[in-house]
């Protein structure tokens, strides 16, 4: 025989061997180049990406209340051999995510907006779907999927900013593939009902979660036309709310059948559990207080102009002012190369108007030209860079004085003031007669929106109230 002949007649075998896998789900024969060996072992690689751009978040006790949680809807799964991890993770992103072979991860994030335990056994049913149902490797050979990355299976689809994803997927190989459809995400779906209806859930819960994906994406529709950009879209393309949606209805509704008598909510539990979790940003990444950016590892605090708004990127810092005529970016040069002077004249061009100031002690320059002004301040070796920019000559003579003061308010902080920096975190509280999301939000942290977030964050978005006695998350 020749070699030819039998690579060909070995590359057969292999194929018999692993081509023809029964899902499964359906128990029908898919083309499923990779056997459940190769699966696992792609997920395991895959993890340790994960847990390059992620941090694993430091309670082990909420660790272990997932893990019980996911363990017992795996364990009702379509495959339930497989070793399941359920990871929480210390990020603000409202996500949760499946790799092939067992592993799902849930987002601190959106743990804040659930508000029961239902609805959180319904996030990692629904993962723990895509991975019985084998999302992530279906129709791809095993060379494919490592060349060309898996898909990450997520409950949503970050479209905009989402740099953690996006570097999670160029960790993989590039080829971001943006979930996985509205035919696989209904399939999870309908399992993840199942698997909550054999574990003693409710499986309407499932909806519920849905509920809650359509009214971030209903909120951030509003905070967009506020801000004049695109809004995002959750969970695939849900062009209606989950209560209207038929199709989600029907294959949630299919679970029924194996409902229970008294199916479980534990939302009391849910919420002990959750209790003191930290809510937005975590103080790596620099956290905003009362339009104050702190920044622990840097050390370094600026404040912001009243009413502006802040968003905090993983590459920049910005500041729209309230009619968006005005933006405020806010850089680290690591490297810097030459005087303050130089800096900003580089920067700015021959042209621009600059003068050397002192700000809280550290050597800086002040530039202006057009409808742009640039703060440069060089402090340990390294260039904070303030720039404002407006959109018109006569904003820029309104906004002037305010982005000068923000230049001007940059602080380096002492070690004291760098321990005070904390999280925001979740607490419980009991709603007595006469609370409302407007009074609770008045000495909230959480800046213009916080009635809205509050009301998101307890499942009362868009118009409920509290009710006196209810059992309910404020943020301090
Ligand atoms: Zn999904």
């Amino acid at each position: 025989m020749s070699r030819l002949i039998s690579f060909l007649l070995f590359a057969l075998a292999a194929l018999a061997l692993t081509g023809c896998a029964q899902n499964p789900v359906t128990g029908k024969q898919d083309f499923v180049m990779m056997s459940e060996a190769q699966e696992i072992s792609l997920g395991r690689q895959a993890d340790a990406d994960v847990r390059k751009q992620y941090k694993v978040y430091a309670n082990p006790a909420l660790q272990a209340y997932v893990d019980r949680i996911g363990q017992s809807l795996a364990k009702h799964s379509h495959r339930s051999n497989l070793r399941y991890r359920f990871t929480v993770l210390d990020s603000p992103e409202i996500n949760a995510f499946a790799l092939p072979g067992g592993y799902v991860y849930i987002t601190r994030g959106i743990m804040a907006y659930l508000n029961s335990e239902a609805e959180m056994a319904a996030v990692l049913g629904h993962e723990i779907g895509h991975v019985t149902a084998r999302h992530g490797v279906r129709q791809q050979s095993a060379s494919q999927a490592t060349n060309l990355g898996i898909q990450l299976a997520s409950i949503l689809v970050p479209e905009l900013n989402n740099q953690a994803f996006h570097d999670v997927s160029n960790l993989l190989g590039g080829a971001l593939l943006s979930g996985y459809g509205r035919e696989h995400e209904l399939e999870s779906d309908r399992l993840g009902a199942q698997y909550l209806a054999r574990t003693g859930y409710d499986p309407q819960a499932m909806i519920r979660v849905v509920g809650v994906l359509k009214n971030q994406e209903l909120f951030d529709a509003e905070i967009a036309k506020q801000e004049g950009r695109e809004p995002r879209r959750y969970h695939g393309t849900f062009a209606t709310h989950p209560d209207n949606d038929t199709r989600l209805q029907q294959v949630v509704g299919e679970a029924k059948t194996l409902t229970v008598a008294a199916p479980l909510e534990n939302r009391d539990e849910y919420l002990r559990q959750t209790a003191n979790l930290s809510f937005g940003e975590s103080v790596s990444e620099g956290v905003v207080r009362d339009n104050r950016f702190m920044h622990r590892d840097l050390g370094i605090a600026l404040t912001f102009p009243t009413n502006w708004r802040i968003k905090n990127q993983p590459d920049q810092l910005l500041a729209l002012s309230p009619n968006n005529d005005a933006l405020l970016q806010f850089m680290l040069d690591p490297k810097p190369s030459g005087t303050v002077m130089e800096y900003a004249r580089r920067r700015l061009g021959r042209n621009a108007k600059i003068e050397p100031i002192q700000i809280d002690g550290h050597s800086a320059a002040l530039a202006e030209i057009d409808n742009t002004m640039l703060g440069v301040i060089y402090d340990a070796g390294r260039a904070f860079l303030i720039q404002g920019n407006t959109r018109t000559a006569q904003a820029f003579v309104a906004e002037r004085q305010l982005m000068e003061d923000t230049i001007r308010s940059f602080k380096t902080l002492s070690a004291q003031e760098r321990e005070q920096i904390k999280p925001l975190t979740l607490h419980l509280i009991t709603a007595t007669k006469g609370d409302s999301y407007a009074t609770l939000a008045r000495h909230s942290p959480l800046g213009p929106n916080a009635e809205q977030y509050l009301r998101l964050i307890n499942a009362q978005y868009p118009q409920g109230e509290p009710v006196a006695g209810q059992l309910m998350k404020v943020v301090e």
